[in-house]
């Protein structure tokens, strides 16, 4: 028998790709009109000059419906535009294609005009149907920067897109968020959820910005005990990008255990894979509780069950 989930709000704090498919099964797990995500835009840049804002429109995309199988961009997209451009000599590393490019138009011209970015994300989020509210983090700009260890310090962007995340890196920054602030409902969200989720994002490039906006860690930290944390790391790994050699970067260790050391003065509760049932009791060690089951997600079906198992914690 199923117990019955009582949750009436959820706040969960995400990234991209893993926290959109983690969101897809929350999604489907409770009403997702109780669920509010606060976003990362620490990846936000201007790309042929158009503000693209990627970890919020992989969100936005996914519980629409209509993302590509990469994760990220829409299904069934053209490039028509992007040829253009490479025909007049424009290099054209970063990859939009033409009805994503229509997202980031609209949401370029709507800041010009004055719009807020969490007004402009809402707009889009209710247009494309979603319910569930998507919160930027802050509409400041907060820049995430990578130090190489050659010492060259390169947008993100460029670290991550064309140069691949090969390069080794000395430091993360986070460009303008000291004088940032939580963007509108941010705040609100954290201390009126019933429970906080941190979806399985990279813990340094994803999760990192958004803790980085002055009050948001504390206010997360007073509701500790409400916080739980999905791994992005199983078995020593990321299931995809560069989150396994960020952690040593910030003084972490690349498994579940260093990432519970790095939340744990906000998070109450880590969720494993059972693939890493053996740390459990080193998270535990440090205060942390820990729920090991199934995490990785093939399907909707299998994101709503881990939903459904920590939510009955
Ligand atoms: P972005 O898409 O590049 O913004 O990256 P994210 O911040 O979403 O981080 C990707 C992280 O999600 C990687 O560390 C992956 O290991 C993790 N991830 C992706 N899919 C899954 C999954 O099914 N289960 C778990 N536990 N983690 C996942
Ligand atoms: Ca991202």
């Amino acid at each position: 028998m199923e117990e019955a989930i009582t949750t009436t709000k959820i706040t969960a704090l995400a990234g991209g790709v893993g926290a959109a498919r983690f969101l897809r099964g929350l999604t489907r797990a409770v009403p997702a009109e109780t669920v509010t995500v606060i976003g990362n835009t620490g990846d936000d840049s201007v790309m042929y000059g158009l503000h693209v804002s990627p970890d919020l429109d992989i969100v936005s995309y996914t519980l629409a419906g209509i993302v590509d199988t990469a994760g990220w961009g829409i299904a069934g997209d053209t490039t028509h535009a992007l040829t253009q451009i490479a025909g007049y000599g424009i290099d054209t590393w970063f990859t939009l294609k033409d009805r994503d490019i229509g997202t980031h138009m609209a949401r370029t011209n709507w800041l010009a005009e004055g719009m807020t970015l969490t007004q402009i994300t809402d707009h889009i989020r209710t247009s494309l149907g979603v319910t569930a509210r998507i919160l930027p983090m802050s509409n400041e700009p907060v820049r995430t920067k990578i130090v190489t260890l050659d010492g060259v310090t390169r947008d993100f962007q460029e670290y991550f897109v064309k140069r691949r995340h090969s390069e080794g890196v000395a430091a993360v920054t986070f460009d303008g968020a000291r004088a940032a602030s939580p963007a509108p409902g941010v705040m609100e969200a954290i201390e009126q959820a019933d429970r906080i989720l941190v979806c399985p994002s990279n813990p340094v490039l994803s999760i990192g910005p958004i803790l980085a906006v002055p009050g948001i860690r504390e206010t997360i930290a007073r509701r500790r005990e409400d916080v739980a944390a999905i791994s992005p790391i199983i078995a020593g790994a990321a299931l995809k990008g560069p989150a396994a050699t960020l952690l040593p970067v910030v003084g972490a260790e690349a498994t579940p255990t260093g990432v519970a050391a790095l939340y744990r003065d906000f998070c109450g509760t880590m969720v494993l894979d059972r693939a890493d049932a053996a740390q459990a009791s080193r998270i535990e060690a440090l205060g942390v509780r820990t729920l090991v089951t199934q995490t990785i997600m093939h399907s909707p079906a299998e994101a709503e069950l881990l939903a459904k198992e920590i939510l009955q914690l």
